[in-house]
């Protein structure tokens, strides 16, 4: 019952002559939670209006299981979209809401009410089917337009930003509602949201995409310890990866990262690869996570000195603000019992096994 997805070159421009998608090439596997991960304006909806079937393919073949469906009109695709905005018909119960789409498809009655009632149930709502929407809270409404695609039991789920109109403590637990309901029910999934939190904490594999362009497809982990190129590394991860300009430099068979105000060594293990790749003496861009920077009130081996100029205290964790060392502020992630303040001198390390490294003028990621 359930499908994958294959999309084969799919291009997408507009009459203005936007190029909205670039020769989109993926297969999304029978079950999977795929998510489509942007800024504004990358592609994602296009690419999900595209596999709906509301938005024409300009150029290449998209196939759902086997069957090549770019002309195959919307609702013979058996898909079914949640969106944003809900949807949702404001006269009609929730009842009818919900069993709306299955009386258009003739669906008995006898039949229609078993799964409206089943599915009522899983998601919580049993005792709104006689509610009209505006009388429903944000959570409530976005459950029943989940509940609307659900009852459908299509071979596809599209959604598109479901979460972005609820307040941020229902979002998180909608987050893992639907995560964990999309487990259960099994049904190929497209989620398109431009959260790299959202897209980190519910994919199974994530499509990172900018202008209309994909640029990387991988599993959240994997995005996250091994991103492609510097936009994935900037993109993915919260607060943002630090990125320092740079240029590598070799002396002794070691190699270095030369900084404006620091260098430090490379790795034996990374440096071999660069050596042997010939990239020394590029000018390079250092990345490092605000989880890999310590900050030590003494100076220890190998710090270098910056000053305090914010802390943001979390309760579980600190995100200090450093300068001195970089044009841009540093943002370290500090977990320790040490009461940081504004203002203090501090002495600062990194952990080199952490190090991303991207050609600056490439921006590919080095040591992939
Ligand atoms: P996203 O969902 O990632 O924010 P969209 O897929 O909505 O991005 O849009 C991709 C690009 O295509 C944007 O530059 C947008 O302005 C353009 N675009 C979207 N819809 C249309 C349209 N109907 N006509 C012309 N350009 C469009």
């Amino acid at each position: 019952m359930m499908a994958s997805l294959k999309y084969k070159g799919i291009c997408k421009h507009y009459d203005n002559n936007m190029i909205a998608v670039k020769s989109f090439d993926l297969e999304v596997n029978d079950h999977e939670f795929l998510v489509l991960v942007g800024p504004s304006g990358c592609g994602k909806s296009t690419m999900l209006r595209m596999t709906a079937g509301l938005e024409k393919i300009s150029e290449g073949e998209l196939y759902i299981g086997d069957r090549r469906v770019n002309d195959v009109p919307a609702k013979e695709r058996d898909i079914a979209m949640v969106f944003q905005s809900y949807a949702l018909y404001p006269q009609m119960s929730v009842y009818d809401n919900m069993a709306f789409g299955l009386s258009l498809r003739k669906t008995p009655q006898k039949e229609i009410d078993k799964r409206v009632n089943e599915v009522a149930q899983i998601l919580d709502i049993a005792h709104l089917l006689k509610r009209k929407p505006k009388t429903l809270s944000g959570g409530q409404r976005q459950r029943v337009a989940l509940g609307r695609a659900i009852v459908r039991e299509p071979q596809v789920f599209l959604m598109d930003e479901p979460l972005s109109n609820i307040d941020a403590q229902l979002r998180v637990q909608m987050r893992a509602e639907i995560s964990k309901l999309q487990r259960k029910l099994g049904v190929t999934t497209i989620y398109v949201t431009h959260d790299q939190t959202e897209a980190l904490t519910m994919g199974d594999r994530i499509v990172v995409m900018r202008h209309g362009m994909i640029q990387q497809v991988a599993s959240p982990i994997e995005l996250y310890q091994s991103p492609a190129n510097l936009f994935v590394a900037g993109f993915i991860g919260s607060p943002m990866m630090n990125l320092l300009e740079g240029e590598l430099s070799e002396q002794n068979g070691e190699l270095y990262f030369q900084h404006q105000s620091f260098r430090m060594e490379i790795p034996r293990q990374n440096a071999a690869y660069i050596i042997r790749e010939s990239v020394v003496n590029r000018k390079v861009i250092l990345g490092i996570r605000p989880e890999n920077i310590q900050v030590y009130l003494q100076p220890e081996q190998d710090t270098i000195v910056g000053n305090i100029e914010l802390v943001e205290n979390l309760g579980s964790e600190m995100y200090l603000y450093l300068r001195g060392i970089s044009d841009r502020p540093l943002v370290a992630r500090v977990t320790q019992n040490v009461a940081f303040s504004m203002g203090t001198s501090v002495n600062i390390a990194f952990t080199p096994e952490s190090f991303h490294l991207f050609d600056q003028e490439t921006e590919k990621n080095l040591l992939l």
